[in-house]
């Protein structure tokens, strides 16, 4: 969940030059006869902002339905080369979904059912396999206008809305984490939601946090909590403060609050109870000179 700068590509020029481009000749047909109606349908989305409940796709034929879907899936023109380069973007952090490391192209108008945006820039966005698990979920139920959100448009992702509560079993050994919205009043909460359990969860989040997270600070505290490698023991005050100086820097470094890692770090704050037990987990591991029990 980041929100990121609109592409800055001329979607009209490079329909233009598909449609004019010889060497295509099973798609360019399709795409010269039908080009203002899909520049229009571009222009449209601009003005909705891309939301999924106001975009009104036009009926269009078998044919330029498949032109359109392999032209994103050949791209064998050089103007869309842009789509290899907003794949190969080196960003940390899914625009989607918040996980690390976005490795492939999410047309959050899902392509198959939305074909006339299936080149179009704007609804292109670098993801990670949230966009595989994600599937063509788009909209939730009309009564509530819930919807994925739409990481060039909507402002939901720049402020925190994630938390997480954390219980333990088996003194602390395991620990099951609940996600936690942090503002249950906001105005799109339906959608923050919807978002959330369609496209986060099913990436893992919860499962990176209770497996991944926790196993790192249990083996080896400092690879969890930057800070923790001092070779002293601390106070819980010490470790709030370790704690709250690492949010900072994971907010900062993956440019949105919404990143993984810092939705397992404010969850920890906001549990007094496991900041105690990662301080004498800690003090328990200088203690036995880097070991754990
Ligand atoms: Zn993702």
């Amino acid at each position: 969940m980041k929100k990121l700068p609109l592409p800055v590509q001329n979607d009209e020029r490079y329909l233009t030059s598909l449609a004019s481009n010889h060497k295509l000749t099973s798609i360019n047909p399709h795409l010269r006869v039908n080009a203002d109606s899909i520049k229009a349908q571009y222009a449209h989305y601009m003005q909705q902002l891309g939301n999924a409940w106001n975009i009104i796709p036009n009926v269009i034929t078998d044919e330029l339905k498949s032109a359109l879907i392999k032209s994103y899936e050949t791209r064998q023109d050089d103007e869309l080369k842009f789509i290899k380069n907003m794949r190969d973007t080196i960003d940390e952090t899914c625009s989607m979904c918040g996980g690390k490391f976005p490795w492939s192209i999410d047309h959050v108008l899902p392509k198959s059912d939305y074909p006339e945006w299936a080149i179009f820039s704007k609804n292109l966005v670098p993801a990670c396999r949230c966009n595989i698990r994600r599937g063509t979920l788009l909209k939730g139920s009309p009564a509530t206008n819930a919807r994925v959100l739409h990481p060039y448009f909507d402002d939901e992702f720049e402020t925190r809305q994630l938390s997480c509560l954390i219980t333990t079993t088996n003194h602390f050994r395991w620990i099951k984490v609940e996600i936690v919205y942090i503002q249950p009043n906001h105005p799109a909460i339906n959608s923050i939601k919807y978002h959330v359990e369609n496209i986060v969860k099913r990436s893992g989040l919860e499962k990176y946090l209770s497996r991944t997270l926790w196993s790192k600070l249990m083996n080896q505290p400092g690879l969890a909590i930057r800070g923790l490698y001092e070779r002293e023991t601390l106070t819980v005050a010490n470790v709030i403060h370790l704690i709250e100086q690492d949010l900072r820097w994971f907010d900062d470094r993956t440019g949105t609050p919404n990143n993984w890692d810092s939705i397992f770090l404010h969850g920890l704050l906001n549990s007094p109870r496991v900041v105690d037990f990662v301080t004498q987990h800690h003090n328990q591991f200088v203690l036995n000179g880097g070991l754990t029990n």
